[in-house]
C-alpha cells in the first residue's frame, strides 16, 4: 500500500509494478532481464582475452628461447615467420627477457640478423656496380679535414681514419660509397639513383629503421652494426665490413 511522504502533500513514494520496486526495472539493476543477457557475453569475452593473454605469453616465451638458441647457434628457423612474430611480440619478448635478467636489446640485434639473413639472396644476386654503401660520419677521425657537400662528406683519404681505406677498396670493387650525415640524406640518394641493393653501416637503431625503410622500397639491404656507438669516435668491425662487400 503506497504512503504520502512526510512533509509532502499529496506525493506519493513510487511503488513499481505488480508489488515489485520500481529499481527492479531500470535497465542497469543488478536482476534486470539486460543484465542477464549480457552475463554471458562479458563471461565469454573475459575468458577470450584470457585465452589470448595465455597464447601471447607462450609464443613470446618460446620466441625469447629461439632469440637465445639462435644466437648461441648461429642458425635460424623459418626466418620470415620469426621476423612477423618478432615485430607483433617485440615488446613482450622483451619483456620476458628483462625478467630473465638478459639483455633485452638482444630483439633488436636478432631481428636485424634475420633481416640480413632473408635479404642475403637477393643481394648477392646484384651486381657490385648497382651496390650502395652507406657509412655513417661519427666513424671518421675527430680531424677530419673532409667538408661536406652535395654527395656527402668528401673523404680525402689522409689516412687519419680507416673510411679512405674502405672507400678506396669498395670503390674498387665497384660500389658507390657515401658518408653521410644523416638518414635523411640516404633518402635522398637513394630516391636520386635508386640503387639495387645496399650496405648500410651504423648503430643498432639506424641499422633497424634503414633495413625496414629498404624493406618497403624493395630494396635488399645488409646491415653492418658499429661495435661502439655515439656520436664520435665510433668504431666498426672493419674484417666483417670487407666480408660483406665482398659478397
Ligand atoms: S680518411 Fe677520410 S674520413 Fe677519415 S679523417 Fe681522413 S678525410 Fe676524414
Amino acid at each position: 500500500m503506497s504512503q504520502a511522504l512526510p512533509g509532502i502533500k499529496n506525493l506519493r513514494r513510487p511503488s513499481g509494478r505488480a508489488g515489485i520496486p520500481q529499481a527492479a526495472y531500470t535497465p542497469w539493476s543488478l536482476h534486470s532481464p539486460m543484465i542477464e543477457y549480457l552475463d554471458p557475453f562479458f563471461y565469454i569475452v573475459g575468458e577470450a582475452v584470457v585465452v589470448v593473454v595465455v597464447l601471447v605469453l607462450i609464443f613470446s616465451f618460446m620466441g625469447a628461447l629461439i632469440i637465445l638458441y639462435s644466437f648461441k647457434t648461429g642458425r635460424f628457423f623459418y626466418a620470415r615467420i620469426m621476423l612477423i612474430a618478432l615485430s607483433l611480440l617485440e615488446s613482450v619478448i622483451k619483456a620476458i627477457l628483462w625478467l630473465g635478467r638478459a639483455d633485452d636489446t638482444l630483439v633488436d640485434d636478432f631481428s636485424i640478423l634475420l633481416r640480413n639473413y632473408i635479404n642475403h639472396r637477393k643481394f648477392c644476386e646484384t651486381s657490385n656496380g648497382d651496390r650502395y654503401i652507406f657509412m655513417p660520419q661519427c666513424l671518421r677521425s675527430v680531424d677530419c679535414p673532409a667538408k661536406l657537400g652535395p654527395e656527402g662528406i668528401a673523404c680525402v683519404n689522409c689516412g687519419r681514419c680507416q673510411m679512405g681505406q674502405a672507400k678506396e677498396y669498395a670503390e674498387s670493387l665497384g660500389y658507390k660509397f657515401f658518408i653521410v650525415p644523416g638518414s635523411s640524406f640516404i633518402k635522398r640518394i637513394i630516391k636520386k639513383y635508386r640503387p639495387k641493393a645496399i650496405v648500410g653501416v651504423g648503430c643498432q637503431m639506424e641499422i633497424k629503421e634503414g633495413l625496414m625503410m629498404c624493406h618497403s622500397k624493395d630494396i635488399p639491404a645488409i646491415g653492418v652494426m658499429l661495435t661502439k656507438a655515439g656520436c664520435v669516435a665510433t668504431t666498426l668491425d672493419w674484417d666483417q665490413f670487407y666480408e660483406v662487400i665482398s659478397e
